[in-house]
């Protein structure tokens, strides 16, 4: 997509090694002039900092290559690459920066130190979204940093074990926050019964923060998927968000 503008591609074909004694990011791909594709705010323009590792292995994930591969950057080579592109001037007018993974919380305590550093650099916070899959509890100081939480927690039919992907205590936490969502990944009508059973009835989300996304990883999935999404929705009286990077780019990543 010509417009779309790389700052760190994807599978670069290179490894570097880990800085040694300064604050590094584990990256796995960087790019703006995007927009968001899913949850409360797709369609807004957007920058994605797509970080390495993750802390679930859903076997539907769409971005596990991308996530899987990567280099450790250093704040120093992080802004150098930045200086040399228009991002802060787009993020200055308006467009998000999206942290995402992989896991962003995950890397919480760099990701908490570059977001400051680049506050003191360039003297201003961008308006910053995270995709957050609440198995880890993110610090006071990384939540101060984050005006929307995308949170997705995962169900039974990610493939992940229940005590890894299943977290009451930091679900409570971030459903708490005044800036939260819970975009849940639906497949089949029995799902709503586990979002139900799992999350309203404990009553660790209210039912107003809940977003329902098909689950699809390329155009025919998701289109063989939405319909019946929309309609748990509207029963439901929940939200639905479809995944618009794959309506508008199908399985290409980058964007
Ligand atoms: S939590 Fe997200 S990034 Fe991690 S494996 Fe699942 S879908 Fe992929």
């Amino acid at each position: 997509m010509h417009f779309i503008k790389t700052i760190i591609p994807s599978n670069p074909g290179f490894t570097k090694e880990k800085p040694q004694n300064e604050p590094f990011l584990e990256i796995a791909e960087f790019f703006y002039d995007t927009i968001q594709g899913e949850g409360i705010h797709l369609g807004h323009p957007a920058a994605f900092l797509r970080v390495q590792h993750c802390t679930q292995d859903c076997w539907w994930c769409d971005t596990k290559a991308v996530w899987r591969a990567g280099n450790p950057y250093s704040f120093a080579e992080l802004f150098d690459l930045i200086d040399a592109t228009q991002m802060v001037a787009k993020l200055k007018a308006g467009q998000h920066l999206v942290l995402t993974g992989g896991s962003p919380v995950k890397q919480q305590q760099g990701l908490t130190l570059f977001l400051q550093a680049f506050v003191k650099r360039y003297g201003f916070k961008p308006f910053i979204e995270i995709e957050n899959e609440c198995t880890i509890m993110p610090t006071p100081e990384f939540t101060q940093l984050i005006d929307v939480w995308n949170n997705s927690p995962k169900l039974w039919h990610s493939g992940n074990p229940e005590k890894l992907r299943y977290q009451p205590r930091i679900i409570k936490y971030l459903s708490g926050l005044p800036n939260a969502w819970f975009k849940f990944v639906m497949v089949k009508e029995k799902d709503w019964e586990e979002i139900e059973t799992a999350y309203l009835k404990p009553e660790l989300i209210k039912r107003n923060q809940i977003i329902l996304m098909p689950l699809g990883a390329s155009r025919e999935e998701l289109h063989e998927n939405r319909e019946k999404v929309v309609e748990m929705a509207i029963s439901q009286g929940v939200r639905y968000c479809s995944r618009e990077q794959i309506e508008l780019w199908n399985r290409k990543t980058g964007v």
